[in-house]
């Protein structure tokens, strides 16, 4: 629409112009019900009928096999930094940590407190812009489980593949939050996977637990119901009052998703607006730099500086003037970042593109 900014925020984030339409066209009297979701009984059948979709449209987007639940639980992917250790774990147990940026340093330093986990590489002393070598890991055979974020949101770090476990269940565990349903994932190679909402398929709100059902079942004494998996899965996520409407909004992105051809379409545009960016970037004769690796360059967050870095702040202004939104990079790390989700528009792309050239050639 004639009033839409191009939003380039790291979450929440951009939505599709469709779902959002589609909801707004929903919202006052959802399909003859006389109410709108957020009225409706979380336990009545139209509601009912919205997360068993969502669901299902979630399994088929992602062909999650049938031994996995699917859980929409709150709390976002911070209260998973607990959950997940109060459930797989004793509080004896070791854990491997990989972490290739501030998300995975913020799992590891959470779980310290559930279990006995270590930082077996962290990318901090190259400030976070590398992945190691998966033969180079030393991973301890009696960890619980290896843990990673494959996209790391604030640095732009994202796993193109992933390391095979060597602990003796063979469980990988990751932070999806920031490239969720961006392509397809592999999921029977992953114990659990978690994600926020409010990047890729959603608002802030949900947060989406798929993990195997044999994991389940054996939470450590303390842990609050709220946290427990096999509560939320006995009760299909409706133990308590669900983000009902969040839940709703999520089940019209995997609609759309679907729509699109699902998964390898979605990844395949993704790619196209990943590459025409940081081509800008490579580019530019070192006018921008992008300080992340080659191989393991986000396609969903693109983090860059300005070699004239007293420029950053003009450029983050004059782009806001031209409806792009968003562009600060993190508190933590300055800078610019794009994100770039599923639902930003190659026109989007393009227009920063053409900013950027526009902009270098001005103050170059
Ligand atoms: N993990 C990653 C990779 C993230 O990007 C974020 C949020 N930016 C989080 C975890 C924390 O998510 P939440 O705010 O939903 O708790």
């Amino acid at each position: 629409g004639q009033d839409r900014v191009f939003n380039f925020a790291a979450g929440p984030a951009i939505l599709p112009e469709n779902v959002l339409l589609k909801a707004q066209s929903e919202l006052y009297n959802w399909r003859g019900t006389g109410m709108s979701v957020m009225e409706m009984s979380h336990r009545g059948k139209d509601f009912l009928s919205i997360i068993q979709k969502a669901e299902s449209d979630l399994r088929a987007l992602l062909n999650i096999p049938s031994d996995y639940d699917v859980l929409f639980l709150q709390g976002g992917a911070t209260t998973q930094f607990a959950a997940i250790p109060l459930n797989l774990c004793t509080p004896n147990d070791a854990v491997d940590f990989v972490v290739t940026g501030s998300w995975g340093d913020k799992a590891f330093k959470e779980s310290v407190k559930y279990c006995k986990p270590n930082v077996i590489w962290s990318g901090k002393p190259e400030k976070y812009t590398k992945i190691p070598s998966f033969d180079d890991l030393e991973q301890n055979p009696d960890a619980k489980y290896l843990h990673i974020c494959a996209n790391e949101t604030i640095h732009g770090v994202e796993f193109k593949d992933y390391p095979i476990p060597r602990n003796r269940a063979g469980l990988l565990v990751a932070d999806m939050s920031s490239n969720f349903c961006s392509k397809p994932v592999d999921v029977s190679k992953f114990g659990l996977i978690y994600a926020g909402a409010q990047k890729n398929v959603g608002p802030s709100g949900v947060t989406i637990v798929i993990v195997r059902k044999d994991l389940i079942g054996n939470a450590q004494e303390i842990t609050p119901v709220m946290l427990d998996y096999k509560i939320h899965a006995d009760n299909n996520s409706l133990y308590n009052t669900p983000p009902c409407f969040g839940i709703y909004m999520c089940g019209l992105v995997f609609e759309d998703l679907l729509a699109q051809g699902g998964l390898v379409e979605v990844e395949k545009k993704n790619s196209k607006k990943g590459k025409m960016l940081y081509d800008a970037i490579d580019e530019s004769k070192g006018f921008y730099r992008c300080p992340v690796e080659k191989s393991v360059r986000s396609l969903m967050n693109v983090p860059f500086t300005l070699e004239k870095s007293e420029l950053e702040g003009e450029f983050i202004k004059e782009a806001a003037k031209e409806k792009m939104l968003q562009l600060k990079g993190h508190r933590s790390v300055g800078g610019v970042r794009a994100s770039i989700y599923n639902a930003m528009p190659l026109a989007g792309v393009e227009k920063l593109v053409a900013f950027m050239k526009d902009f270098q050639a001005r103050h170059g």
